[in-house]
């Protein structure tokens, strides 16, 4: 049986800058993209043109160079943003609007002080505007998780029979629990048909530390398209990782079936490049990509990992650019602290072995010891 093949839409460079505290610089954009590229995501979302004349220059700039990927950038429903958009992305090889409105009742009423009906006819109008000016268009209604699938599938038919491409039912508060994601999903698409001829996009936030497990919950429920950032850097609590949904895609692809575009073996160097130039440092135990993500200390590990690293590894980390290390510690076994003994040029017979490993045992024990093999 051969895998679907769903879109990744980098959002980085837009969802991920807007994390506090991070402002890259149109060069740094272009320098993330670039690697982007050779990950192999399908499209960059490389801004919100309309946000600074800073960002503006970074889509410019990100469109410019991107050679595969098609390029997108963020808007509102207003036409200074769709012509801004439009103008950033003008040297674009393919180009993307990617418009949104709130359609949940506490944004409508609280934030955008607007109707339903009003919501609905801004979301077609933009949509219409945007189509032509672009290759292609995307709608987002914000907040879905929260609103009324009812409504939701209403817009969605609007702004499919005003021409969008993509229609994105984003988590954007991280609310939503992953069967209740998926069951969405169903429900919207039972209710709006249409959306069977565009590609539907999932959005996820981590406010609940569920961003990947939502995301898999949409990839299951059928979306052609996931929207994450490399690092799972983002608003608040951060966006889907990236890297997390790629590779629980690869690990059990036998059973989800599904497949992505993404050369694993620049995982490592994209997640090194956004952690440098962001300055948004990767925790130590993160998934994939964390220092100690294929680390083992514990002796029973080590010892087996020796044997064969399946028995505690079920990713390669060469295959993603990264390295298996088996750092010596209080827990670590005889097994580990010969091989460390070896790398390191020293020939112990197993006398002088047995009595340097007791040594060390009682100096990991006093905490003071911080030896790392690789
Ligand atoms: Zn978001």
């Amino acid at each position: 049986m051969s895998s679907r093949r769903i879109q990744i839409f980098d959002t980085t460079l837009r969802d991920g800058e807007q994390s506090p505290g991070i402002a890259l610089r149109p060069e740094e954009k272009v320098e993330i993209a670039e690697q982007l590229e050779r990950l192999g995501v399908d499209v960059i979302e490389a801004g919100f043109a309309a946000a600074s004349p800073g960002d503006f220059e970074g889509v410019r700039a990100v469109a410019a160079v991107a050679r595969r990927a098609t390029v997108a950038t963020l808007c509102r429903t207003r036409r200074e943003d769709l012509d801004a958009g439009a103008d950033a992305l003008r040297d674009a090889r393919r180009s993307r609007l990617h418009i949104f409105l709130a359609t949940s009742p506490i944004h409508m009423q609280k934030k955008l002080r607007l109707t339903p009906d009003e919501v609905a006819a801004q979301a077609a109008w933009a949509v219409g505007y945007a189509r032509g000016r672009v290759d292609e268009v995307e709608f987002s209604c914000e907040d879905a998780t929260r609103s009324d699938p009812v409504f939701v599938a209403r817009v969605c038919r609007e702004v499919i029979a005003a021409g969008a491409d993509v229609v994105n039912l984003p988590d954007t508060v991280g609310y939503a629990l992953p069967n209740e994601y998926a069951g969405f999903f169903d429900e919207v698409r039972r209710l709006s048909p249409e959306l069977e001829s565009v590609t539907i996009s999932a959005h996820c936030h981590d406010d609940l530390g569920l961003a990947v497990a939502n995301s898999l919950a949409a990839v299951e429920a059928g979306v052609g398209q996931v929207e994450c950032t490399m690092n799972g850097i983002g608003e608040r609590a951060g966006n889907a990782a990236l890297e997390e949904i790629v590779m629980a895609l690869r690990v059990r692809e036998e059973r989800l079936g599904v497949d992505t575009g993404i050369d694993l073996a620049e995982i490592g160097a994209s997640s090194a490049l956004v952690e440098r130039l962001t300055g948004y440092a990767v925790p130590p135990n993160k998934a994939i990509v964390g220092a100690n993500a294929f680390a083992h200390e514990a002796g029973i590990h080590q010892d087996g990992l020796l044997k064969d690293t399946t028995t505690y590894q079920i990713i390669e980390p060469k295959e993603l650019g990264l390295a298996m290390t088996l750092p010596l510690g209080k827990h670590s076994g005889r097994h580990a602290f010969a091989r460390a003994c070896a790398d390191a040029g020293l020939q112990l017979d197993e006398e002088l072995l047995s009595r340097a490993f007791m040594r060390f045992k009682a100096l990991a024990d006093s905490g003071i010891v911080d030896v790392t093999a690789a």
